[in-house]
């Protein structure tokens, strides 16, 4: 019964809490959707955010890589970012371990779709450029030109009635201003840094937000010359087997690289600075660089795990505060929820039950799935990188043999967890490939012994 007084109807309204990628791109399909059912309906986007602010302040802060399968939905939804947006178009990956280096290449290269390095805010804190740089702003403009409204407002609180013919009211405003807006449907595009997580536990309909980590970034200015010809349009990334850190990368974006730091509890400004004076880090930096006074950085938090009930009647969350891909590609998953909840609500209905069946359960099984094999992949990960001797063996085995099935099944492998273009199954499935593991059992077995007689050689003094 429900089903059918809970639709979107010619003249309904949806309010979008949050103008980040997830509101762009839910109000970008919702445009799509109306139109193939020939009715109006009226957008209107809620962003707390400046994005032509620089810094922390203008910025939903990320590594902003853009995957390049999320490159390739963009394109074909006509959405075709320009020169100003596009900070790097990254040709591969450096895989970093603390005694040996290795470099990824795209396993393949048919697609024009490429992975783009971009900045989410206006650009880094103290940055002089002119031209605005903001990817997210350039998502919210595009859907702003297509009609929707922008209240560059920050929601204050939501109230969903129990009963299921009264619309829900948003209550809005900034400098103790209070204004109220009614919807027919409320889209949670908030994201896990915001405050509003906490007021959408309280309505207590089942939200249960992600499990967070803090994580730790900051943006190196450095010589554009010395950026390409040492990165070379490369992203570093660090697996370098040591606390707290789990995962590290560096991401060349012409005058500036974006250091993002993901530990196995919260991160502070001082492990930054630990980091950024470990020797495999410092190879990367010019010689005589010091850590200047004053710098753009910030601590957001990383989901590690997907909400329980995103949804009630009139009500649904997409994005990062929903459910993501952990530690990879939080922009295409924002993305796929907004895409899926866009199709629920137009072509099912805006209740409860439409949005468990056509929403939740669909990105469940596409993203939250694939997230528990994630988490068992990332753990293995963990162990074998701490083992020097095992990562140094095996690199260096397959670098030696360029261009033969097992270095390329190991690229494929790594450029996997690097980029996150494979979902975890397929990685898994590369990693305990019966032949790859069968060849690389005598490389292992040697490197073993080598490492045992180091350590009874450095027991007994006979080496450093
Ligand atoms: C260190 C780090 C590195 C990352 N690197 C990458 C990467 O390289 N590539 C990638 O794909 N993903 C990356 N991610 C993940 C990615 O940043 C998120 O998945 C993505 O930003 C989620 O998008 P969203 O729209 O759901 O939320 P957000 O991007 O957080 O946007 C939410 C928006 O809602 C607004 N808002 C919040 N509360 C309110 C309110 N009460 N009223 C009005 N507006 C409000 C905010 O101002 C903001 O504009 C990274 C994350 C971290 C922490």
């Amino acid at each position: 019964m429900t089903e059918n007084r809970l639709r979107l109807r010619n003249n309904s309204n949806i309010a979008i809490i949050g103008g980040g990628p997830a509101g762009s791109f839910f109000a970008n399909d919702a445009i799509k959707n109306a139109k193939k059912l020939g009715i109006n309906i009226q957008i209107t986007i809620f962003n707390g955010k400046d994005f032509s602010q620089r810094g922390p302040s203008g910025c939903n802060m990320s590594a902003a890589v853009i995957a390049s399968t999320l490159h390739a939905k963009l394109i074909k939804d006509g959405i075709i970012l320009p020169k100003r947006i596009i900070r790097q178009e990254i040709k591969g990956y450096y895989f970093h371990t603390e005694e040996y280096g290795i470099e990824l290449y795209k396993p393949e290269q048919s697609d024009k779709s490429s992975i783009l390095a971009v900045y989410r805010g206006n650009g880094p804190l103290y940055s002089t450029h002119t031209e605005s740089h903001s990817f997210d702003d350039y998502l919210l403009r595009h859907v702003i030109d297509q009609g929707v409204s922008l209240i560059s407002e920050p929601v204050l609180d939501l109230n969903l009635s129990s009963n299921l013919d009264t619309p829900a009211t948003i209550i809005y405003g900034k400098s103790g201003q209070q204004n109220k807006m009614e919807a027919d449907l409320v889209v949670g595009a908030f994201g896990i840094n915001s405050r509003m997580i906490n007021k959408i536990e309280g309505l207590n309909f089942g939200y249960i937000p992600p499990k967070t980590i803090r994580t730790c970034q900051m943006e190196i200015p450095l010589d554009a010359t010395f950026i390409k010809n040492s990165f070379k349009d490369n992203i570093q990334v660090f697996a370098l087997g040591i606390k707290p850190f789990r995962f590290a990368s560096m991401v060349p974006k012409d005058n500036y690289v974006t250091v993002s730091l993901v530990g196995s509890r919260d991160l502070t400004s001082n492990d930054l600075v630990d980091f950024i004076n470990h020797p495999v880090v410092r190879k990367n930096l010019p010689h005589d660089w010091k850590l200047p006074e004053k710098f753009c950085k910030c601590l957001p938090k990383i989901a590690l795990s997907h909400a329980k009930k995103p949804f009630a009647d009139r009500f649904v969350i997409v994005g990062d505060a929903s459910i993501t891909r952990i530690f990879k590609n939080g922009l295409e998953s924002a993305y796929i929820t907004s895409q899926l909840a866009a199709r629920a609500a137009f072509e099912n209905g805006i209740s409860n039950e439409d949005f468990d069946k056509h929403y939740y359960k669909p990105a469940h099984k596409l993203l939250a799935m694939d997230n528990k094999l994630g988490t068992i992949i990332l753990a293995i990960s963990d162990f074998v990188t701490k083992q020097n001797w095992l990562v140094k063996a095996r690199l260096s085995y397959v670098k030696s043999r360029k261009g033969s099935w097992i270095a390329n099944h190991l690229n494929k492998l790594l450029w996997n967890m690097a980029t996150g273009d494979a979902p975890y199954k397929i990685i898994l499935m590369q990693a305990l490939n019966p032949v790859f593991q069968v060849i690389l059992i005598p490389v292992t077995i040697k490197a073993l012994i080598k490492d045992i007689l180091g350590l009874i050689a450095r027991r007994f003094g006979l080496k450093k």
